[in-house]
C-alpha cells in the first residue's frame, strides 16, 4: 500500500515540476537545475549555442557590464546558453556573453566539461552582480564579457573585449605579486598549496587539470602561467 502511494505521489510531482523544467530549458532561466530527462526531451544540442544579444540580454547589461563608454559593437557579442555540472553533480543551465571569435571554441569546451561531468558552481552574466568583478569572483561564478580595465591599471581588460573568461574564481583566485592582492578576498585560502589535497567543491585549475587542457588546445593563454600575476581561473584569447 505505502509503496503504491508513493509511487502515485511521485507522479503526481512530476506533473507539476516537469512543465517547470521545460519552460526554464525554454527561456533559458540561468541557474536552474534540470533533470537529465528534461534535457533529453529539449535535445542536449539545443543546449549548447550562440545566439545575437538579443534586446532582453542587451537591457540587462547596458549600464553594467556594456557601459556607456564601451567601444565593442553589440553585433561583436555572442550569448552562449552552455550546460555545467553543479557542486552537487547535477545540470544547471548557465549562460555566458563573450566574442563572436571565440563562442564556437567556448561552446566546445563546455560540452566537453559537461561530458566529463567537470563542476563548475555557477555561470551567469556579471551583470547579476551589478558587473562588480570582485562581488561576482566571491560567488565563485563564472563569467566572460565585461567592459572593464585590468584591476589596478588603467589598461583594457581581454574582458572587455569578451576574449577572457573565468573559472570557477573563488577556488582559482588571482594573485597579484606586487601588492600581495588576492582577488577575491575571500578565496585567499585557496591561493597557496594548490598541489596539496585541499578538499574543494570544484577542481583547481592547473597543467593537469581538463579545464586547462581543453583551453590549451583551442589556443588559449592561461593567466596561472604568469609570473607577476597568477590568475588561476582566467584564459585568455
Ligand atoms: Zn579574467
Amino acid at each position: 500500500m505505502r509503496t503504491i502511494l508513493l509511487f502515485l505521489l511521485s507522479i503526481l510531482l512530476c506533473s507539476f515540476y516537469a512543465p517547470e523544467e521545460t519552460k526554464a530549458l525554454r527561456e533559458w532561466t540561468p541557474a536552474t537545475v534540470v533533470s537529465d530527462e528534461a534535457i533529453k526531451a529539449y535535445s542536449i544540442d539545443s543546449c549548447f549555442k550562440a545566439y545575437p544579444i538579443s534586446d532582453a540580454i542587451f537591457s540587462r547589461m547596458q549600464g553594467k557590464s556594456y557601459k556607456k563608454d564601451c567601444t565593442i559593437p553589440r553585433s561583436h557579442l555572442r550569448y552562449l546558453h552552455v550546460l555545467h555540472r553543479n557542486v552537487d553533480g547535477n545540470t544547471q543551465l548557465g549562460e555566458l556573453v563573450c566574442s563572436a571569435e571565440i563562442a564556437n571554441d567556448l561552446l566546445d569546451i563546455f560540452r566537453k566539461l559537461y561530458d566529463a561531468g567537470y563542476k563548475i558552481e555557477r555561470m551567469v552574466l556579471i551583470d547579476e552582480y551589478d558587473a562588480d568583478d570582485e562581488r561576482s569572483m566571491a560567488a565563485n561564478n563564472s563569467s566572460c564579457f565585461n567592459f572593464r580595465v585590468v584591476s589596478g591599471s588603467k589598461t583594457l581588460s581581454k574582458h572587455a573585449q569578451g576574449l577572457a573568461i573565468d573559472i570557477n574564481p573563488l577556488y582559482n583566485p588571482c594573485i597579484r605579486f606586487s601588492t600581495g592582492k588576492v582577488e577575491p578576498a575571500n578565496g585567499k585560502p585557496y591561493a597557496t598549496n594548490r598541489t596539496a589535497k585541499q578538499k574543494t567543491p570544484v577542481p583547481f585549475i592547473n597543467t593537469s587539470d581538463l579545464c586547462y587542457k581543453l583551453f590549451k588546445q583551442h589556443g588559449f593563454i592561461w593567466g596561472g602561467s604568469w609570473t607577476t600575476v597568477k590568475d588561476y581561473q582566467h584564459f585568455e584569447k
